[in-house]
């Protein structure tokens, strides 16, 4: 069957900007292996709080641990994330389901490059940086990448609770060592030991969290104490006067003196961190649940979907002209392959991610570097427990595909009728007009 036929007859279950690419980039020791099980724990934990995700894991975390060296060691995992509706954080799980693909990028320096190949296939990333260590060298190195490749980032200042934590010092630091405009959106509440909550600066309000703290749901929203409350009001407006500087929408309305509120904040923010102007700041715990709920949170709000980038840009293999690629189901069907890795079982999974149209098992595809046609027969991802097939794959996605004998790292497949090379893609700010 040729690639072309299939995109009629399979329907996404998640649109395309309700899905986001993005990398945990951090210094080895900060606490990436922890956030990424613990956010595929609450991922799919979501499941036991009576909503259906599509086949998600339900497993329990000692689950998670027991196979952390397998999973967790994928080149990309998959999971569901339904992020707080906006009018409360006491209704959890009302707002609108996204697809979070979490591709891993090597941490140790001696894995540079591979640092960059799978920046290539971002669309943003969180960075995580321990409370008491700091902004590190290490650190230092896999941002400068990240700003080389254009990837939006957000910030994660993790191990709050431990001693010696800093968030103030933290956010300094990114500002100094890595030239970064990073402001917290949310800011903890105390620390070490009595690391207890968090100030929602973009809605001016606490989330303070339960005696259960790790595992509990529910959270309240407290009267602050007067210390706290001016730190909420004080971040508040210094998020703003700096977006002010940034953003028109924000700008004008900072100047007529009127009430902006936190949809109007969140969008300004979200452009503005795609734009790569602007770097949110999370502080919290990757041990405190409802700390990991918000950075996911964070993840759905500032972090670009595939359409919220330009094309990525690939090469007519005759004639060596550019070749926008757009992020559409209907475009013909274009993949590179950025991984090639092996399971539990010591199988080969070749993982691309599909920049357009639409991969079926079944369908034949064109190598455009070996020159090959190959025939696919599975499309899957990994999730928290295991690879799930997929009835396809579409634009945007990340997969794994079976099937192919002759593919190595950096190759493209795509639909025979329109042959490309995927060049790196590149990720030049997009234009945000301030007219
Ligand atoms: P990685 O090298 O970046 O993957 O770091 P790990 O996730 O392996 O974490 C390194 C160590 O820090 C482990 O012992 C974790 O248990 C611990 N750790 C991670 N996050 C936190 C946190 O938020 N608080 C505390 N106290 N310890 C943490």
């Amino acid at each position: 069957m040729n690639t072309t036929k299939t995109n009629t007859t399979v329907r996404r279950n998640v649109p395309i900007e309700q899905t986001r690419n993005i990398g945990i980039a951090a210094h080895i020791d900060a606490g990436k292996t922890t956030l990424t099980e613990r956010i595929l724990f609450y991922a799919g934990a979501i499941h036991h709080a009576g909503e259906v995700h599509d086949g998600d894991t339900t497993m329990d975390f000692d689950e998670i641990e027991r196979r952390k060296g397998i999973t967790i060691a994928a080149a990309a995992i998959s999971c569901a994330w339904t992020p707080q509706a906006e009018d409360g954080l006491l209704k959890p799980f009302r707002g609108v389901r996204h697809r979070i693909h979490i591709i891993d990028t090597p941490g140790h320096v001696d894995f540079t490059a591979e640092v960059e190949r799978s920046m290539r296939v971002l669309d943003g990333a969180v960075a995580v940086f321990s409370g008491v260590e700091g902004v590190q060298p290490q650190s230092e190195r896999v941002w400068r990448q990240a700003t080389r490749y254009g990837v939006p980032r957000l910030a994660f200042i993790n191990k709050m609770d431990r001693l010696g934590a800093d968030f103030e010092r933290v956010v300094g630091e990114m500002r100094t060592k890595l030239n970064a405009n990073a402001w917290p959106v949310l800011i903890p509440i105390g620390r070490e030991d009595d690391l207890r909550g968090q100030i929602d600066v973009i809605h001016g309000r606490a989330i303070v969290y339960d005696v259960a703290q790790e595992y509990g749901l529910t959270y309240h929203i407290t009267e602050l104490p007067a210390a706290e409350r001016e730190c909420a009001t004080e971040a508040r407006h210094a998020l703003i006067e700096v977006l002010a500087e940034i953003d028109e929408p924000i700008a004008d309305a900072f100047l007529a003196e009127r009430e902006i509120d936190a949809l109007e904040l969140k969008a300004a923010i979200r452009r503005q961190t795609i734009a790569n102007r602007f770097v949110p700041v999370v502080g919290g715990s990757a041990f405190k649940y409802v700390g990991v709920q918000a950075l996911l949170d964070a993840v759905v709000d500032y972090l670009p979907s595939p359409i919220d980038l330009p094309p990525a840009i690939g090469t007519d293999p005759d004639s060596g002209e550019s070749i926008a690629v757009p992020a559409g189901d209907e475009e013909p069907f274009r993949a590179l392959v950025f991984k090639l890795s092996t399971d539990e079982f010591s199988r080969r999974r070749v993982f691309v991610r599909v920049y357009s149209g639409v991969l079926r098992p079944g369908d034949t595809v064109l190598n455009t570097v070996t020159g090959r046609r190959e025939r696919i027969s599975r499309v899957s991802e990994v999730r928290a427990d295991k690879e799930t097939a997929l009835e396809a794959a579409f634009a945007g996605d990340i997969a794994v595909v079976a099937g192919l004998k002759d593919v190595v790292t950096g190759h493209t497949l795509c639909a025979e009728r329109a042959p490309v090379l995927l060049a790196p893609p590149t990720f030049p700010p997009p234009v945000v007009s301030m007219a």
